[in-house]
């Protein structure tokens, strides 16, 4: 088979695993090859996020190496997200189609056979999904877990327990570079792009070195800006809370007219507190989520460029 693959690894201050995690990879590339599941040039492409320590000489010294590896690095830090689809778009015109993986070594690589099976058997999108998660911590699976509900009670469509391990063909990811956005929340954009998907599922393992960059607050912005970016039901839940509130307070003006005639009216001071309070707690969290959404439309109507590549290992061979 002659249809090159290109593994594209976003790594941001990875210095520690990118030794262990690199050869990991490129076993795994040569045992496709040799399987004929994909092209003799086929790459795995590092994606340099900004890292302030030795990553990118670490990917230049490896695809010195080997010519099987190629890096790129971008201007600066511009997190995960705008790591990776730099890297897709940047594969996209090189190859024929793209596995998009973590280099921590938590996904299993081995599941990278069955979705290039699934890419012969005309599938353009192969989701990877984690089949269990043993070995996160507690609080991990938990907040994990509420994010994907939350996301889809939210609007917005994502496969659950699926990251960013996923199979790509250059066909999807023509469609995908068609979503101009900037505040970017794949998991969240490819369901979008529709064509004929699967999912492989795998095991995750723990980080083989180094530290998670995604705690708790991380997590939470990831879901916000996945929310606001996809969903505009949040705006709809203001409004029917705005009429269950319209509704509570017609009662409750009811009844301060009734006491006011057949009661005492001085004792309400406590209630009136209670209620003033909840109306505004509920009224700032409403301006919030609507401030949320004019700051998305700012982002956006300013169009600034997603990433900007600085340089790259193929720069002079493709000269
Ligand atoms: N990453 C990145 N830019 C960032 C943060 C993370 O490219 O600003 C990369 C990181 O190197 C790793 C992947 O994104 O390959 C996932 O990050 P991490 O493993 O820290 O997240 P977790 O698996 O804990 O959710
Ligand atoms: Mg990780």
């Amino acid at each position: 088979m002659s249809e090159n693959l290109y593994i594209v690894i976003p790594c941001y201050n990875e210095q520690e695993v990118l030794p262990i995690t690199a050869p990991m990879f490129l076993d795994k590339l040569n045992s496709l090859i040799r399987q004929g599941l994909c092209g003799e040039a086929s790459k795995v492409v590092f994606v340099n996020d900004g890292s302030k320590d030795n990553t990118w000489s670490i990917i230049q010294s490896l695809a010195h190496s080997n010519d099987k590896f190629a890096g790129i690095t971008l201007s600066r830090n511009r997190g995960h997200q705008n790591a990776l689809l730099a890297g897709l778009m940047w594969a996209k015109d090189r190859c024929d189609v793209t596995i998009s993986i973590d280099c921590d070594g938590q996904d299993d690589i081995n599941a990278m056979d069955e979705m290039m099976k699934n890419y012969h058997d005309g599938c353009h999108i192969v989701y990877g999904v984690r089949s269990k998660r043993d070995t996160d911590t507690f609080f991990k699976r938990f907040t994990a877990e509420s994010f994907y509900k939350f996301m889809s009670f939210m609007g917005v469509e994502t496969v659950y327990n699926h990251a960013d391990y996923r199979l790509m063909s250059k066909e999807a990811l023509e469609a995908l570079a068609q979503f101009e956005e900037v505040n970017l929340f794949l998991r969240g954009m490819v369901p979008m792009v529709g064509y004929k998907s699967t999912a492989v599922y795998y095991e995750r393992n723990e980080r083989i070195a180094g530290e998670s960059h995604y705690p708790f607050s991380k997590m939470m912005n990831l879901a916000l800006n996945g929310i606001t970016s996809l969903s505009v039901k949040p705006l709809r839940y203001i409004t029917m809370l705005g009429f269950v509130m319209g509704g509570v307070s017609f009662v409750v003006m009811l009844y301060a007219l009734w006491a006011k005639f057949f009661g005492e009216t001085v004792s309400g001071w406590t209630s009136m507190v209670a209620v003033m309070c909840l109306i505004s707690g509920v009224q700032l969290i409403c301006l919030g989520i609507i401030g949320e959404y004019i700051g998305k439309i700012y982002s956006e109507t300013k169009a600034r460029p997603r990433f900007i590549i600085r340089e790259t290992t193929e720069d002079k061979k493709e000269e």
